[in-house]
């Protein structure tokens, strides 16, 4: 059976990252709003430079331009066995839209508090070639602002600048946690404490999963 599997949780839970070490037990692809914006950017698209603006301010992209992504995205051949989405839905009507969109097998919310999601945030470093990321802390380049893996260079994400965390945290609390209660009455919320390591945190995930 297909494994349609949604993760949840403040900017910082560490989504990616656990989506990164657990998709390959599942065969499923990893899908990301925000790395689909991200890329749709560096490709220079109308439809990039349209969703730039309301990134930069740490906005959400409005529903329809989103949704007819997801939509077109999920349709493809590599989700047949199912997808573990990233970042979308974000508030109640993404949510709605993607229940008519597709069925929904799980939805992992991963937990932590805003002063974790802050300094997780706060000493991101991504590479403006690659796209690999990097954290001042917990994952620093061997050379300071150059990519261990391409040698390109690191960047500070916009809407990882302190006032657009709090706008993204605040955000967060206002339209995404709708999202668990709504996942939690069809019966498919699963909560995971995220103020572990990476390793630990996918661990608990993959035993939710079964
Ligand atoms: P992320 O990397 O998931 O934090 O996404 C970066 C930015 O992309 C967000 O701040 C939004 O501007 C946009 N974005 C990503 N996913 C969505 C979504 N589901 N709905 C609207 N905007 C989104």
């Amino acid at each position: 059976m297909a494994k349609n599997v949604v993760f949840l949780g403040p900017q910082g839970s560490g989504k990616g990252t656990v989506i990164g070490k657990i998709k390959d037990n599942y065969g499923v692809p990893h899908i990301s709003t925000g790395d689909m914006f991200r890329e749709a950017l560096r490709e220079g698209t109308e439809f990039g430079k349209k969703a730039q603006e309301y990134m930069n301010r740490g906005e959400l992209v409005p529903d329809d331009v989103t949704c007819g992504m997801v939509r077109e995205r999920v349709a493809r051949d590599d989700c047949a066995a199912g997808f573990m989405l990233d970042g979308f839905p974000r508030n109640l009507s993404q949510a709605e839209a993607l229940t008519q969109i597709t069925d929904i097998h799980a939805a992992i919310l991963i937990d932590v508090p805003e002063a974790v999601s802050m300094e997780r945030l706060g000493g991101r470093r991504q590479c403006r070639d690659c796209g690999t990321i990097f954290h001042l802390k917990f994952v620093p380049p061997k050379k300071e602002g150059v990519c261990d893996r391409c040698g390109g260079e690191l960047y500070q994400r916009d809407d990882d600048k302190p006032e657009a965390i709090r706008e993204r945290l605040a955000i967060y609390r206002s339209e995404t946690m709708p999202i668990a209660d709504y996942y939690d009455r069809i019966g498919v919320l699963l909560t995971v404490d995220g103020s572990g390591t990476p390793d630990e945190v996918a661990a608990q995930v993959k035993k939710k999963l079964g």
